[in-house]
């Protein structure tokens, strides 16, 4: 039978797996092992030179993670995809991949801590540059491009700001150049923004957020064009050694198949919160990508499908007015991830994005009144109670 192109509801749930190939097991097997036998020396000898293919050592390859990585390509409409032991492995391989020492790479202002941190490691390490930019035009891009650079690298909605990047436009001025641009999608998931059908080269996730889905697996995924695929699994994948383990793919390719249903949910609640906040008096600024009034709200309706799950917003006053909020709260917890069932809540300055300089987090609109907001699944009504009887108390 000629099978049609799946709709993404169906392929979070069937893409890269048959159940004939698997005894008719309806979920993935997870194949819980390190090595593979050979039959034969001969064989051995053969998988190692690539003449045939099948599995050697699970770092080189693993088929629960193979089915993984099928998916999520599928769902990034990507040629391929690659797992990783957590967000930070995957930006590591790739952003270790594409540079040399002396190479220059530009970035969003505004990205993840460590993120950060990795960017500062390397200028240091081996003296590969970095400009921040805010990608505003096309103009301030090519400003920036030097005959090193080699890398753009994206991150759009921006942790913990939720400024956007036009990501078309971006990628326009990178083709000119023949830079690849990276883009960290882990804020909205393949679901609300699909970097590379705008043009992008490469997209990957903390898969521990929205993919994943349930608080419980720190994981990365990284899809592009198979030539880059295959250049990062056979160097920086298999040479650091970053890779996930066989339960931890299985973990999410079962967080996958809700991940639209949760996302719908997640955006419902948010659009609802954001109301409340905007109209509370000891409120400063709320910044949600699909706020009409939010100063990124054109770019939003160019790519991406929803405002997603994330809230920042600035409370008035200080920094102890921010931290005195987040200890009024009930069931709303203080935690710094984002993407799970339940809504968690935390400080960037003090938190995720404390190793950034005060000076360059304040040039990032990172303030000490800042508070990012992972809203989760729960009736809103009742996280909005948690959050308004919090806010009474400043
Ligand atoms: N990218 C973004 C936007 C993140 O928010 C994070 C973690 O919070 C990472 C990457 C790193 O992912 P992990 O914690 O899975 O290593």
């Amino acid at each position: 039978m000629i099978q049609k192109q799946k709709r993404f509801e169906t392929a979070v749930i069937h893409e890269g797996y048959d159940s004939k190939e698997m005894l008719g097991s309806l979920s993935t097997p997870i194949f819980q092992t390190s090595t593979y036998s050979f039959e034969t020396a001969e064989l051995g000898e053969r998988r190692f030179a690539g003449e045939e293919s099948g599995y050697i050592y699970s770092r080189l390859g693993n088929p629960t993670v193979r089915v993984l990585e099928e998916r999520v390509a599928s769902l990034e409409k990507g040629e391929a995809g690659l797992a990783f032991a957590s967000g930070m492995a995957a930006v590591s391989a790739v952003l270790i991949a594409l540079t040399k020492a002396n190479d220059h790479i530009i970035c969003s202002s505004g990205l993840y801590g460590c993120t950060f941190g990795l960017l500062t490691m390397m200028r240091e390490k081996y003296n590969i540059m970095t400009d921040f930019s805010e990608m505003k035009s096309k103009e301030e891009l090519r400003s920036l491009i030097r005959p090193e650079t080699t890398v753009i690298y994206v991150e759009t909605p921006i942790n913990p700001t939720m400024r956007l990047i036009d990501l078309k436009q971006v990628a326009e001025v990178a083709k000119e150049y023949g830079i690849p641009v990276v883009v960290d999608n882990t804020f909205s998931s393949p679901y609300l923004q699909q970097p590379l059908e705008l043009g992008c080269d490469i997209v990957l996730h903390s898969a521990t957020k929205y993919i994943g889905g349930h608080g419980d697996v720190i994981a990365g995924l990284v899809v592009g064009k198979k030539s880059f695929i295959d250049m990062v699994s056979q160097t920086t994948q298999k040479d650091i050694g970053g890779v996930i383990s066989p339960f931890d793919a299985w973990l999410l390719l079962r967080g996958l198949k809700t991940l639209p249903v949760r996302l719908d949910r997640h955006c419902d609640n948010a659009q609802k919160i954001v109301e409340q906040l905007k109209m509370h008096r000891k409120i400063a600024n709320v910044y949600y990508p699909e706020d009409e009034e939010n100063r990124d709200f054109s770019i939003m309706k160019k790519q991406m499908k929803r405002g997603g799950g994330i809230i920042s917003f600035e409370v008035k006053g200080d920094k102890s007015q921010a931290q005195l909020l987040l200890n009024q709260l009930g069931f709303i917890k203080i935690a710094v991830s984002l993407g799970d069932a339940e809504t968690l809540i935390e400080h960037p300055a003090t938190m995720t994005h404390a190793s950034i300089p005060y000076e360059v987090r304040q040039q990032m609109g990172i303030t000490d009144q800042l508070i990012r907001l992972s809203v989760g699944l729960e009736a809103w009504e009742d996280i909005w109670a948690d959050l308004e009887q919090a806010l009474e108390q400043l």
